[in-house]
């Protein structure tokens, strides 16, 4: 294999490239970036993006704070890196990926579009979200400028987002119709700790009520929720879940899931020849979990990509099955939140250090008697210290024992 494309350059198209090079791959990557900028990290944009701590004055665009490398690094990958270059569409008999302007032809080819925020169903200005650098530069001015806002949603940008504002005196109103935050990922016995954390640092919390209407003329004026009531407002920021930008796979042979994800194999490999996919979009068997899974979070970007550069480079009987810990992190209010492995559905679950009360705690969740996910609230070390137990299939009975907890 000589000519590597990757489409997308965000963490997982960047990490791709580096582990590509990492292998010691010396033929040509060509990387394709919708964006303008180098490939950023996005984490920092719901927190130092917003709040301005450890972040440089000026714009964002080039801030250290946001870097996913230090520019030489990424020079020195020796890329043809090509920003503001959109693809619209694949070719995979003819190997060749299609652009505004022309095609780029490829021996191997790796997916790594990524995802866009979803948008609410309104014209309205002061309706923001948040997923590029623009958004993130577009809003920061406007938390302190109106000194008030309405977040829709809380998963881990809804709720962040929150926090940030807080952090800058901002009146803040979050509304979630689901009965606790981050309740897709966070089984809702200790969603609810999330829910008194919001309370505790003085947002107005409404849980329960979706949004039916954004009214105002021209500009947001107040936001409707589906209990009647109405909520003033002239910002809005909606952390209402993503689309995946695979609509320009459509009508070649790289299947698609329902949701518009990319299907994958154990060895994240498209049903394309030599296509694979990472990152936001990718859906994969996952065997310790029973099925297919598909991860939005920072760290399986990076993971996968040097999955995928080891399986692109390798033959058919070296390549390795992709099977991590799902492992993802959130900062708020000055407290991390970790979460290795799966925090939702669970059907058991104890607290196996320190207490809720306390906002300090290491809690297991359990599944069908096996140890599925180990949530940290201010508990770094002694969370990361159980990533073993899920590494493998380990009972609930096994796993209180290692934590020196009994039933
Ligand atoms: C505000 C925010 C905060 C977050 N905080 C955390 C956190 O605290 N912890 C955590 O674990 N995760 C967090 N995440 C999630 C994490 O950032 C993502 O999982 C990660 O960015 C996924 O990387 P990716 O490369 O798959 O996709 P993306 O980052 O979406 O990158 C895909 C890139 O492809 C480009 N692209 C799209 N379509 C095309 C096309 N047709 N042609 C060319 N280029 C294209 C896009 O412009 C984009 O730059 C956060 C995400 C956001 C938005």
């Amino acid at each position: 294999m000589r000519n590597i494309v990757i489409v997308g350059a965000g963490t997982a198209g960047l990490y791709t490239a580096a582990g590509l090079r990492e292998r010691g791959f010396e033929g040509r990557i060509t990387l394709l970036g919708e964006e303008a900028h180098r490939p950023y990290s996005r984490p920092p944009l719901s927190k130092e993006a917003l709040t301005g701590l450890g972040l440089a004055p000026g714009p964002l665009a080039g801030n250290r704070a946001l870097r996913l490398m230090e520019d030489a690094e990424i020079d020195a990958l020796d890329l043809d890196f090509r920003p503001g270059t959109r693809a619209i569409g694949l070719d995979t008999d003819a190997r060749s990926v299609k652009l505004d302007d022309g095609d780029v032809a490829y021996d191997g080819l790796v997916i790594a579009t990524g995802a866009r925020a979803r948008r609410p169903d309104t014209d309205l200005a002061g309706v923001h979200v948040l997923r590029t650098l623009d958004d993130a530069e577009a809003l920061r001015p406007l938390l302190t400028h109106h000194g008030r806002l309405v977040v829709v949603g809380a998963g881990f940008v809804g709720a962040e987002v929150t926090a940030s504002a807080r952090a800058l005196g901002v009146d803040v109103t979050l509304v979630e119709a689901a009965p606790t935050p981050l309740t897709r990922v966070i089984d809702p016995r200790l969603g609810s700790v999330l829910t008194e954390l919001h309370r505790e640092n003085g947002v107005d919390v409404r849980l329960g009520s979706g949004v039916a209407a954004y009214e105002g003329d021209g500009t947001v004026e107040r936001v409707r929720l589906t209990d009647g009531t109405a909520i003033g407002t002239p910002l809005v920021v909606a952390g209402i879940g993503v689309d995946l930008n695979t609509g320009w796979l459509r009508g070649s042979s790289v299947e698609l899931l329902a949701d518009g994800s990319v299907a994958c194999d154990v060895y994240s490999a498209t049903t394309a020849p030599d296509v694979y996919a990472v990152g936001d979009l990718a859906n994969w068997p996952h065997p310790r979990y029973g099925g297919r899974v598909r991860l939005e979070h920072w760290t399986n970007a990076v993971e996968q990509a040097a999955a995928v550069a080891h399986n692109l480079l390798v033959s058919p009987e070296e390549r390795e099955p992709f099977t991590p810990v799902p492992y993802f992190w959130s900062d708020q209010y000055k407290m991390k939140i970790q979460l290795l492995g799966q925090g939702a559905p669970a059907d058991q679950v104890a607290i196996v250090h320190g207490s809720v009360e306390d906002r300090k705690f290491v809690a297991f969740l359990g599944r069908g008697g096996v140890l599925t996910g180990v949530l940290g609230l201010r508990s770094t070390p002694r969370t990361m210290r159980y990533r073993g137990l899920l590494e493998r299939t380990t009972t609930w009975d096994e796993a209180l024992a290692a934590a020196g907890t009994s039933r």
